[in-house]
């Protein structure tokens, strides 16, 4: 489910493990190419010259450091050891990599990582890693795409993952994918912000799915704010502006994150970087565009030209385009945006969920290994990895496992509930409007700083909005029906909104991402563990698990 990094690599491993015994199909709410992870920009971050001073422990202490200490150690060292090999198989199926002067791969700085170690094509390189995977794709027998489904339910039998419900937007055809073994690739929560940088397609539906089928859904209350979000439009200005040499700056031309962390400064880890910028504007030192929108700026003048031209391409076109800047000449106005969900779906260091037959990989899972905040260019290699390992581990179960019936009722009350509830009777409300509503809510409550008072209020005014809402679809077509698909992707976002405020109300400290104005400081005593969140017949349920820590103790955190 899902066509993205994750997903892809996911998909290959599979016709690679189970070569002509295997059949894959990948279902996909958009084209593979119209994924989220296309426009991945800066970088992906993999060890590759332990020679010239880089090493796996300085990747595995940087993350583990960067993630506020919540990150399972035992996963990040999984990663790190395996996110080269990724980077050599990518660039062994064609990946255009940038190249040093001495015909290597070549890497560059990103935010709390100390050496420069993520790989890049321009700054694009989301694209040319989707290309390459989606080629390699297409040269598997194996792997069927069923572009433009969506997956709207996950089905059981007796305790094992029995497939799932799509529905085509092509001609509103609801269909049941039986398979033995699934991989959910969804992608992040993504649009539950209104000031985000995700494509208005990233929306929480397999968050939702996995846990409406029982999956738990673990360290959900960090979300990650990424500092230099465009102003107004929110588009991501890439971590590697600032990796390449880029200064953010407040009213009074001050280089501020020089007082806020002295020796990483503008490169400093990105929960860091958000809260000092929030913290320029409400102290007065931040600008406002005429629309009243708080922004600073971040400063490309002072790199050299022809590195912008090479190497910040689509960075200078975003900005000439968007804001008629050129960032040679002018500094960009940029803010705090929601761009990543450290929290998903649980799942165990080979991304198995609790449901037997499923696995999950990418932004949609949880694995901790990002803990409390993730580090810049960590994610891409992580769906790389989990891509790897579920698709192996999906295939050998299905070769090796009977078939499982789904129940016929699950899908009867799917086919109800789509048909006769959401395409029934005509709504009472506009759903586009709730959707504002939910995006707005987030925003005020739960944003990079949060309190008690106010994240119980969001609390509420979400799940009042919930109850008056009763959606329902205006449009009747059964083709290309966009209204359809909206409705249940805003029907998702309200369970996933709620667990996310739920967790971030319950977790009483302050660590990596979450910022509790009321609980200013990490609490390991209380708090050195993940929330998982159960859905229940009559609400939620909290369970905890504990951290993994194998070689770091958490210290003090500063850079
Ligand atoms: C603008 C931007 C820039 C970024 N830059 C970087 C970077 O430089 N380096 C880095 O490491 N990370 C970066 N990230 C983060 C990283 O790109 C993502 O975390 C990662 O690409 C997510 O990949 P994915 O495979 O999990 O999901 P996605 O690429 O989001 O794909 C999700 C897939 O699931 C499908 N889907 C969703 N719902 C359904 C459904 N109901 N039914 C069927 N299919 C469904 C979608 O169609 C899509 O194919 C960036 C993120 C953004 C938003």
């Amino acid at each position: 489910m899902g066509s993205g990094l994750a997903g892809l690599r996911a998909a290959i491993e599979a016709a690679r493990t189970g070569r002509g015994r295997v059949s894959i199909a990948v279902v996909t709410k958009t084209q593979p190419m119209r994924s989220h992870s296309v426009s991945a920009e800066g970088g992906t971050a993999a060890v590759l010259y332990p020679e010239e001073g880089d090493s796996l422990e300085s990747h595995m202490w940087d993350t583990v450091k960067g993630s506020d200490f919540l990150a399972d150690q035992d996963v990040v060292e999984r990663f790190v050891n395996l996110a080269p090999h990724e980077i050599i198989q990518l660039e062994h199926w064609g990946m255009p990599w940038a190249r040093r002067q001495d015909g290597k791969i070549a890497q560059r700085y990103f935010g709390g990582q100390s050496y420069p170690r993520a790989c890049y094509a321009e700054d694009k390189v989301g694209f040319y890693e989707m290309s390459t995977l989606y080629d390699t794709c297409l040269r598997y027998d194996e792997i069927v795409f069923y572009d433009e489904w969506v997956v709207t339910k996950i089905l059981k039998n007796n305790g094992r993952f029995a497939g799932v419900v799509a529905i085509s937007l092509k001609n509103g055809e609801l269909a049941l994918f039986n398979a033995k073994a699934g991989i959910l690739a969804t992608g992040g929560a993504g649009r539950i912000y209104s000031f985000a940088t995700f494509g208005h397609s990233s929306t929480p539906d397999g968050y939702a799915i996995a846990y409406r089928a029982g999956i738990p859904l673990r360290d959900m209350e960090f979300v990650q704010f990424h500092p230099t979000g465009l102003v107004p439009s929110g588009i991501l200005i890439t971590e590697a502006a600032r990796g390449e040499g880029g200064i953010l700056r407040n009213k009074d031309g001050e280089r501020f994150m020089e007082r806020y962390a002295p020796k990483a400064k503008d490169l400093a880890p990105r929960d860091i970087v958000s809260r000092a910028m929030i913290t320029e504007i409400r102290e007065g030192r931040g600008f406002k565009t005429e629309d009243g929108e708080d922004y600073l700026l971040l400063d490309l003048t002072v790199i050299d030209p022809d590195v912008i031209k090479k190497k910040l391409t689509s960075i200078r076109e975003i900005c000439l385009r968007n804001a008629g800047i050129d960032p040679i000449n002018e500094p960009i106005p940029v803010r705090p945006v929601a761009h990543y969900y450290m929290g998903g779906v649980d799942a165990n260091i080979d991304g198995a969920t609790e449901l037997p037959g499923l696995w999950a990989a990418g932004e949609v899972a949880c694995t901790s290994m990002n803990g409390a905040n993730r580090l810049g260019s960590n994610s891409t290699s992580e769906c790389l990895v989990w891509g790897r390992i579920t698709g192996e581990q999906a295939a050998r179960f299905a070769l090796t496992h009977p078939a499982v019936e789904p129940l016929k009722s699950e899908i009867d009350e799917e086919e109800k509930r789509i048909y006769d509830k959401l395409l029934g009777p005509a709504p009472r409300v506009n759903p586009y409007n709730i959707k504002k509503e939910i995006q707005a809510l987030m925003e005020r409550h739960f944003h990079v700083y949060r309190e008690a008072s106010s994240m119980e209020e969001g609390l509420r005014k979400l799940r009042a909005l919930k109850q008056q809402a009763e959606m329902g679809v205006e449009d009747k077509s059964r083709y290309y029906n966009t209204n359809l698909i909206n409705v249940l992707e805003i029907d998702y976002m309200f369970d996933v909104c709620e667990v996310i405020g739920a967790a971030a109300i319950h977790r009483s400290e302050s660590r990596g991402a979450h910022a509790r104005v009321d609980y200013p400081l990490r609490d390991d005593k209380n708090w050195l563990n993940h929330i998982l969140v159960y859905k229940k017949i009559d609400g939620f349920e909290f369970s905890y698990k504990e951290v993994v820590i194998t070689k770091f103790k958490p210290t003090e955190r500063t850079y």
